[in-house]
Parts: structure tokens; sequence; C-alpha cells
């Protein structure tokens, strides 16, 4: 006995056994109730989700004379011969390799004379796109004028490449990918039937190899059975699709997590040197990092539970990252996957990706400083447009360069500052400045990492209640920012202080520097204001200028 593979055998002989597409499956079984049918259909979508299988079960029901009348009976003459493809009335061509003009000028010979053993000529038509444009004319004529007795059933992955009049005639159903529950449970089924051995975690695998195709997920399982007599266990799924273990991307992503370059590359050296695909293994990272995020916001969702995600170390791993930090990554990997298709060396790219992932807050931070520069840019140039005075080219253009050592979130404002800098409480200053080292020096004691980051500014002013921090550089004054760290500055200055509480202010020191210079410069603003004014009538003559004030 020859071997019948799993996707043939077990294809669906009628509308109940289809997986999924339910939207098509019942608009179907309706028309079939109401004995009421287009000259054509037009089914599109990818490959393997059941295109043609529906097809022939909506031919044998629309031939078959037995009860019910939404479904074929699969036993009456007409039914078992469909099934077997010998009924003549009934045609499957494969327009991939007829796609000449001959083939449908047979076929419109053809539908001119009566079905001979049931009421309607069907003719399934799969890739119906392949055709050629002399086809498709032929085609259509046929469809312009069918003959009362012909039903036509094109299938195509690609409707996109149809005449318009073509699909104009059709009614058009889009068949969908298959979701993963459902290619698990027939998948399921499908072992339960036949007396195999199954891990879950191997049936889950197949399906997300599948990405919503049955076909090849069937087509998947039939290897691996045939791999380890007839088990399906998850190592040889991995084996065969050549992915990469939960085990070895568990461990990536604690290495990620930690940023630890030098590791995580060794990881993925590993896998490779194991003879690991890098595509499937970006593929694979991809499904591990989602599931990542699944469990972290929806713990208790039934699928991580079915999955057994939470035992596998997976909560753990989880827990090493935020949401934010995770979706951004999810991004990331999503983009390798869909480039790397394009790219000869696949490797290098997953390398920079590791490199990218372990680097992620440097990359954000970085972009958070170019957007506060231009910020700060724009509201300056605001500021001169709202003065009416003129904003050269060269300005504009140095307003669109950030400057990377510009102000972070959270920082004051100048009039704020300048206010500062002329009421500095001098006494209190210079205590505080003279006892800075000591101050620091506790600081260590609470808080090694806040010490590392605070030895970058110096107490610039006391102002009020306000101890002003300036810093060199906005990555450590937005750390020691953070409310929690400022908290533990201030306890220790409130107990240096004898219980005399004082609020830290942290600003850049390149924001104080202008600060004081603004304090020079307020006497002389108004000159330079008449100066821009002078430049903008030599610039644009003296009807064009108008002074707002
Ligand atoms: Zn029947």
């Amino acid at each position: 006995m020859t071997y019948l593979a799993l996707y043939r055998a077990w294809r669906p002989q009628s509308f109940a056994d289809v997986t999924g597409q339910q939207h098509v499956t019942r608009t179907l079984q309706n028309a079939l109730l109401q004995q009421k049918f287009s000259h054509a259909y037009l089914f599109s979508g990818p490959r393997g989700i059941g295109k043609t299988s529906i097809a022939k079960i909506f031919a044998k029901a629309i031939n078959c004379k037995q009860e019910p009348l939404n479904e074929p009976c699969n036993e009456c003459p007409s039914c078992r011969s469909i099934t077997s493809g010998e009924l003549l009335d009934v045609t499957e061509i494969d327009a991939a390799s007829n796609r000449g003009v001959d083939e449908i000028r047979d076929l419109r010979d053809q539908v001119k004379y009566a079905p001979t053993e049931v009421d309607y000529k069907i003719y399934i038509i799969d890739e119906v796109h392949m055709l050629t444009n002399e086809a498709f004319n032929a085609l259509l004529k046929t469809l312009e004028e069918p003959p009362k007795h012909v039903i036509f059933i094109l299938a195509t992955t690609e409707p996109h490449k149809l005449p318009l009049t073509i699909i104009s005639r059709c009614q058009r159903f889009d068949l969908q990918r298959i979701n993963h529950e459902d290619i698990v449970a027939r998948l399921r089924f499908i072992c339960d039937e036949l007396n195999f051995e199954y891990e879950p975690a191997a049936l889950e695998l197949i399906a997300s190899t599948a990405e919503g195709g049955l076909r090849d997920a069937l087509s998947l399982l039939d290897q691996v059975l045939a791999f380890g007599d007839n088990r399906v266990i998850q190592e040889h799924v991995m084996q065969v699709t050549g992915s990469v273990n939960d085990k070895v991307l568990c461990d990536l992503m604690e290495q990620v997590a930690d940023r630890n370059i030098p590791a995580a590359l060794s990881v993925y050296d590993q896998a490779i040197r194991d003879g690991k695909d890098p595509k499937q293994f970006v593929k694979d990272l991809l499904y591990f990092c989602r599931d990542l995020l699944l469990v972290l916001l929806t713990p208790d969702i039934s699928e991580v539970n079915q999955r057994g995600l939470l035992k596998k170390g997976f909560a753990e791993v989880a827990g090493k990252y935020s949401d934010q930090e995770l979706m951004t990554m999810l991004e990331q990997v999503a983009k390798t996957d869909y480039e790397i298709k394009y790219i000869n060396q696949p490797r290098v790219v997953v390398e920079l990706l590791l490199i990218q992932m372990c680097r992620r807050d440097v990359a954000r931070r970085d972009s958070d400083t170019m957007l506060e520069g231009l910020r700060k840019q724009v509201a300056q140039l605001e500021e001169r447009i709202a003065k009416g005075v003129p904003v050269a080219t060269q300005q504009v253009k140095d307003a669109n360069r950030p400057k990377l050592s510009a102000g972070s979130q959270g920082s004051v404002q100048k009039d704020k500052l300048i206010e500062i800098s002329k009421g500095n409480n001098i006494k209190v200053f210079d205590k505080i400045k003279g006892h800075w080292d000591e101050i620091l020096e506790h600081v260590k004691r609470e808080k090694v990492t806040l010490h590392a980051w605070l030895i970058n500014g110096q107490p610039v002013a006391v102002y009020q209640t306000y101890i002003v921090i300036a810093f060199q550089n906005a990555i450590h004054r937005e750390t020691s920012d953070q409310s929690a760290n400022r908290q533990i500055v201030e306890n220790v200055i409130q107990k240096m202080t004898a219980g005399k509480p004082f609020q830290i202010m942290n600003i850049l020191m390149s924001e104080w520097n202008e600060a004081i210079a603004g304090t020079k410069d307020v006497s002389d603003e108004k000159n330079q204001e008449n100066d821009s004014v002078k430049q903008a009538i030599e610039m644009f003559g003296e009807e064009f200028v108008v002074i707002k004030d």
C-alpha cells in the first residue's frame, strides 16, 4: 500500500470538517440551502489554507441529491466520483501547468454541452492568476455568457494579478490564514485518531512554524513522524525545522537583559556552530520575544497556560524586561526577520541585531537628548518669530541640527535659573559647597551607583529651599534626577544640616552658564533687539518689517 500524505488523507470532505474560514463556509451553505448559485466564485488567500478543499466540497454539495442540502453526503455515486476525481462533469484544472489559450478554448467548447451525470458542470481552476492574457480573454468570453448549467470556481494566491473584468464577474471570498489554536486542535485531532504519541509543545511548535497554513502543518507533521518512528516530540520538530530550542533563547535573552554583548554573541555563535540557520534563528527569536511579552502582560490568558510557558523559566526572563523594552525589541527583531531574506550575510545582520538589543538604553537616550535639543531650538525660534525678528536661513539650519549636549526633560526654564542665580543664598551655599565631598561620601554609603552619577555634578547655588546641582552630562543629570535618587541626596543633606529640609534641583552646567550670562546681558537685550530690527530692515526694506511687542 502506498503511503498517502496526511494532508491528502485528512483533506476535509464536508464543511463541518473545514478548519477556520467560517465566514466563507457559512455563506456557501446558505446558498446551498436556497439552491441559488452564482456562475463564478473566486477564492483568494495564502497557500495551504483550504481553497481547493472548500471548492471540492462545494462542488459535491451542489450536485448531491441527498439531505441535508448544505453538506455533501459523501455516500451517493455523484459525491464519491467527485471525491475520487472520476466524474467528468466536475473538472479540476491547474492553471500553473495549463496556462495556454488552447486549454481554455477546449473548455469553451466543452461548456456548451450539458452535464451528463449531474445537474451542474463545475470547473475548478486553481492558481488562476497563472493564465496567459489570451487565456484570460477566452475565459472572460465564457464568463460573460455562461450557460445555465455551468459554475466556475477560481482559486488564487495572488488575486491582484487577475484582470478586474474577471474579478467583477465572480462572487469573491477572501480566505484567511488559520489561527494558531485551530491548527493545533486539528493536529491533536489527527494524532488522537491515528493513536500517535505526541508532546503538546511539539504540536505548538509545528503550528507556529506553519504560520497559518494547515497544509504546511500537516506536511511537517508527516516529516516529524517519519523522523521519530510515529512519535511527535518537540526535539524532533526542532531537528526537522532547524529551530533553536527555548533553553538557548532563554540563555540569550538573559544575557541581553544584562546588556552583556560578548556573552549574547557567544550564545548565538554556539547555535550557528550547532548548525542552526541565522534566518530560522531570527524567526525563533521573534516568537520567543512575543511569548515573553505575553507572559509579562497577560500571564493568565489560556494560551500562556496551555503552552506551559510559565514553567520553563519564561516568567523569570520576562521579569527582567519592561513591556516597553520588549515591544521595542520585538519591532527590531521583526524588522530583521523581514530584511534578512534579502541579505547575503545573514549571520552578521543577526549579530548587529543582538548588539542593538544589548545597547537599547544608549540608543534611546541618544534619541531622547536629540529630541530635547530640537524641542529647545524650536522654542527659541518661535520666540524669535513672535518678536518679529526675521530668521535667517543659516539659523534655521542650525536649529535643525540637534545639540547632543542640550538639556533633557525636567530641566528648568532659563528665566527661573536667572532668578536663582541672582538670589543665590551665598552663606548657605558656601556651607553646602564646603561639605560637598562629605555629602558625596554619605551618598556613596547609601547607594554606590548613585554616587557614580552624582560626582559628575556640583552645587552651583542655593535658592530658598532649593539646592541647585549642575551636571556636565545629560545622562548623569537624568539618572540623578530620578525621584528615588533625589530622595537619597535630600535625606543625606537633611541629616547633615540638622533637619533643615532642602530640595534638590538637578540641571545641566550648560544651562547654568547660559543663565549666568543671561543676568549680565539683560540690560543689553534691548540694544540687541534694536540691532536685529536694523538688520531686518536692511534685508527686507522698511515696509516689510513690523515690530511687535
Ligand atoms: Zn452525495
